[in-house]
């Protein structure tokens, strides 16, 4: 590389300076990635204009209750809120919320929304996450529901309260959403049915051997896990004791009075078109969250190259959310020329039945995996993902000072002996 050029994908922009203290910033996305930016702008002493822009129409909420707390009717809808309204207050951001941003001019520096109005930024942070894919056929489809919003979370609730008590539910895609909603409905009493296309729940993400473990969890619940099992088609009945049918494609029926589909999400680019940004299974970033000219992007929606693991990685979990935001902040205040690598140690969890399962690193279906501590019929265990000769994750069930242990080691790239002699010391 030329002395001066900067890695990534806008190398014909001028290294920029800092960002004048008095500039305006616009933040499209007005939830997890976006608040934290936003917070990290002033505490950065940032004093210009911070607009935010959110096509929901709730101030920034925590989605993580969604499938857990709220959804099982033990928190009220003020908790999931990050913020009380005078906390906001206090930031003094100004919220245009239920605004979609619909396209993005890179040389006029405008953001243009679907009322009609156009915004100049000097620094913009793009925070748009992602939206949950529908099953193709169930579009507008009444009983056959996503989560991904508050209103999402309240629809599955209510759905399930008209059904009455030992509503029957089916779930389609044992990832994290279909994982964390049938354990959460289970306990509200709804009898839930599973249907996952790969052989183990999580599978994809960590392993089949870790992905069984898993399944036990449903089905020592008495929760039905149907693996190897795809989905033809959904019917709905309207009106009908059986208000919608799953008809998978070895002939199965089966009946449901409400349907949950988490089938993944796509990033929220759409409005990205034409604007010169670099969209690719996301928004494109450099090392540092840098996309474009005065434009950093952070959260579900960025693909950035990390640094230490010299991959290109897009991750859907909170804490990314969370420190990519504040990192994208303080990078773009920074100008190019100083922004910093952003190279965390991923790190995400999910609560099932009463078994927290965290994950630090980012384990693959492929990786070698070895159980250090407890087992799979204890409820309690620390598993290691080897690639290689490295330790690439390390998975706790119910385990979380336990696993903590491993975090250093996978900040500092240790190798899986390493790990090992850790484990046994
Ligand atoms: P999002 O939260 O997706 O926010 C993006 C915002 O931008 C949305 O409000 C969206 O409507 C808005 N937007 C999109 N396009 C536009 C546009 N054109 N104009 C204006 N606004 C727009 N992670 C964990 O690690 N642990 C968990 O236990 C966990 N539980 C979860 C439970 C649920 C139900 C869900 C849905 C997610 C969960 N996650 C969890 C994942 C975590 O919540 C996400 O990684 C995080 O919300 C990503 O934050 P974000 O700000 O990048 O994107
Ligand atoms: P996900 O974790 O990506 O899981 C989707 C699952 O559905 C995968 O097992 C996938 O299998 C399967 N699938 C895909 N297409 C299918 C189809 N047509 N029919 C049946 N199954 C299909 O996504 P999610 O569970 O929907 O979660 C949505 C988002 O919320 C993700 O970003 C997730 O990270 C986030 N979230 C995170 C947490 C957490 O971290 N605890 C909790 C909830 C939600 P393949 O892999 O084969 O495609």
């Amino acid at each position: 590389m030329v002395p001066g050029e900067r890695p990534g994908t806008y190398d014909d922009a001028p290294m920029s300076e800092p960002q004048a203290r008095d500039s305006t910033i616009v933040v499209v996305g007005a939830s997890l990635a976006g608040l934290r930016a936003a917070e990290e702008i002033r505490h950065e002493g940032h004093n210009g204009p911070v607009i935010i822009v959110g096509d929901e129409i709730h101030v920034p909420y925590d989605r993580p209750p969604l499938s857990k707390q709220l959804l099982a009717g033990k928190w009220d809808v003020a908790r999931v809120h990050h913020h009380a309204p005078d906390k906001l207050d206090t930031l003094g951001l100004e919220f245009r919320l239920g605004r979609r941003a619909v396209s993005l001019d890179t040389d006029t520096r405008t953001v243009m929304c679907d009322d009609g109005r156009s915004l100049h930024y000097d620094g913009l942070i793009v925070a748009t996450g992602a939206k949950a894919r529908r099953l193709p056929g169930t579009e507008g489809m009444p009983r056959v529901r996503t989560l991904r919003t508050l209103d999402d979370c309240f629809g599955i609730r209510s759905d399930l309260e008209g059904a009455g008590s030992g509503a029957r539910l089916v779930v389609i895609g044992a990832g994290f959403i279909g994982s964390e909603v049938a354990a959460t409905c289970h306990g509200l009493g709804a009898r839930v049915t599973v249907v996952e296309a790969l052989p183990t729940p999580l599978g994809r993400v960590l392993g089949d051997e870790m992905g069984e473990a898993c399944a036990q969890l449903h089905r020592a619940q008495g929760v039905t896990v149907l693996t190897g099992a795809l989905v033809d088609r959904v019917s709905a009945h309207p009106g009908a004791p059986t208000p919608v049918v799953v008809h998978l494609v070895d002939g199965t029926d089966l009946e449901a009075d409400l349907v949950v589909v988490g089938i993944g999400v796509a990033p929220a680019v759409e409005w990205l078109e034409g604007s010169g940004l670099t969209v690719d299974n996301g928004v494109v970033c450099d090392e540092a969250l840098g996309a474009g000219d005065r434009v950093v992007a952070a959260g579900d929606v960025a693909r950035w190259t990390h640094p230490a693991m010299g991959e290109q990685l897009r991750v859907e979990h909170w804490t990314n959310a969370a420190e990519g935001g504040a990192a994208a902040a303080r990078n773009l205040l920074a100008g190019s020329g100083a922004a910093q690598p952003y190279e965390p140690v991923p790190f995400f969890w999910s609560d099932q039945y009463t078994t927290k399962i965290q994950v630090i690193g980012l384990p693959g279906p492929d990786d070698e995996v070895v159980v250090v501590e407890g087992s799979v019929e204890e409820g309690q265990l620390v598993a290691l993902y080897r690639r290689g000769d490295r330790l690439r994750a390390a998975l706790g069930f119910s385990r979380p000072r336990h696993l903590m242990a491993y975090r250093p080691l996978l900040a500092a790239g240790a190798s899986f002996d390493e790990a090992l002699a850790v484990a046994r010391s």
